[in-house]
């Protein structure tokens, strides 16, 4: 990708870059008053305000509209800061230009959509404004890599990542899981692309937004995006996980930055790195498990079918054997791959003793 480096288009940039402002434009009040209180942060070079808002649900507050982009424009006057807004369609994009905003940004929901990418790298070719994109809410490390390619095909060079955390099934501490690895993976493969981590869709919760920001300043990166709102508990939108001005001066004070390239970086980005090699071998693992027990569904057929016992001993002699001196010649302690295997060949009789079980069962019932 043809990336311009961020220090040629924000001048006197300083880590941490910080993005702060309100989840939502609410009324052009909140949007000043916020505005003033966060420029006297020195760190603060970029002013956000959702005007546009995907909500989950129905009739939630969706965004004030173009009237906010004239909020915005105030801002950029009054502050200096530059401003940035949510676009979501060719639309949105049109009203933005038409008024000035210096940044564009695309919301997770917003890039796992590949149309939606395209209309929106449509709609700027020719501009050249920088636009910010936030991972898609699936883990899908192509799909974010898709919309930067989008983008720079349409002619855009001043490219940001956002890192907002990946929607889970799973129960989890997150609102979005952060699943390190994926930004740092972008960051291995891209490392002209700045990367901007935003704790507050990460966290969901303003009490844990300090902790998440430290880890992104320990694994390189360029900056915060932090939801800030004079008054959260009563934001319209994302009220649990804004703070106030004031709070966000605190926790930009307590950041630790490591200035110089130090050991201990490499040591977190080496440890990211093999433990994630070590999740895909678990993954494989268990895969392979899995397809092992297909097998013994199948061997467990046919045993029924020929009125053999589930457990025969001298099998399990034969593979212990096997295993043992299988073990011994790929480098592992023999002791240790027999005690695997011995619960594997376990849980593979119990297995087919359940599947004989509830075949006795349905033949008895059939023939009442
Ligand atoms: C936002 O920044 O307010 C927002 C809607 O974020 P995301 O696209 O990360 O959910
Ligand atoms: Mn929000």
């Amino acid at each position: 990708m043809d990336i311009k480096p961020i220090n040629k288009w924000i001048p006197n940039l300083k880590r941490p870059l910080v993005i702060a402002g309100p989840c939502s434009a609410e009324t052009e009040e909140q949007v000043m008053e916020t505005a003033k209180a966060v420029v006297e942060i020195e760190d603060v070079r970029i002013f956000r305000a959702g005007i546009w808002k995907p909500r989950t649900r129905p009739n939630s507050f969706e965004g004030v509209g173009e009237v906010g982009l004239k909020w915005l424009k105030r801002v950029k006057e009054e502050t200096g800061l530059l401003v940035t807004t949510e676009v979501a369609n060719a639309h949105h994009v049109e009203l933005a230009l038409k008024h000035d905003i210096d940044i564009l940004w695309i919301g997770a929901r917003t890039t796992v959509n590949p149309f939606s990418v395209q209309e929106i790298a449509d709609a700027l070719k020719g501009t050249n404004i920088p636009v910010m994109i936030k991972n898609p809410i699936n883990a899908d490390l192509a799909l974010w890599l898709g919309a930067f390619e989008r983008m720079n095909l349409a002619g855009i060079d001043k490219l940001v990542a956002i890192h907002r955390g990946f929607s889970t099934a799973e129960k989890s501490d997150y609102r979005n899981v952060p699943l390190w690895r994926i930004p740092i993976e972008l960051k291995r493969r891209h490392p002209e692309l700045p990367m901007i981590c935003d704790p507050s869709h990460i966290t969901g919760d303003r009490e844990r937004i300090a902790l998440v920001c430290q880890k992104a300043m320990d694994v390189d990166m360029e900056g915060i995006m932090v939801e800030t709102h004079p008054n959260p508990a009563e934001a319209w939108s994302d009220a649990a996980q804004q703070v106030t001005p004031t709070s966000l001066g605190q926790i930009i004070k307590s950041l630790v930055l490591k200035t110089e390239f130090s050991l201990d970086r490499t040591f977190e980005h080496d440890l990211t790195d093999l433990r994630s090699q070590i999740d895909r071998i678990d993954s494989e693992l268990l895969e392979g498990l899995r397809m092992r027990f297909n097998i013994v569904e199948r061997i467990g057929d046919l045993k029924m079918k020929n009125s053999v016992t589930a457990l025969q001993v001298h099998r399990m002699d034969e593979m212990i054997n096997r295993i043992t001196e299988t073990a011994e010649k790929i480098g592992l302690r023999s002791q240790f791959a027999q005690e695997i295997y011995n619960v594997i060949h376990e849980e593979s009789v119990k297995y087919q003793t359940e599947m004989m079980r509830s075949f006795l069962k349905d033949t008895s019932k059939s023939e009442d």
